[in-house]
């Protein structure tokens, strides 16, 4: 795959937005949860979800195994506090 495909490939750049979310994740964490901070996080994770639901149009994902592991991950960390 050359260079310029690897910049527009939906995989790259949801690797790409993930790891946005790990900054703004790191920031808050850092500098607190107000102002700026959660805007940039909350911007991130659309960013994610945007991706995914790309990645979801042109069938990359598995719905089924999609949906269980969304209800088993919110299972495991629904207790958890921010
Ligand atoms: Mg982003």
């Amino acid at each position: 795959m050359g260079a310029i495909l690897m910049r527009f490939n939906l995989y790259v750049k949801l690797m790409e937005e993930c790891g946005e979310v790990v900054q703004a994740c790191s920031k808050v964490l850092k500098r607190g949860r107000d102002g700026v901070e959660e805007v940039n996080l909350s911007e991130e994770v659309g960013d994610v979800l945007g991706v995914i639901r790309l990645l979801q149009s042109k069938d990359a994902l598995d719905p089924v195994v999609v949906g269980e592991k969304l209800k088993q991950t919110y299972e495991k960390y629904e207790d958890l506090e921010l």
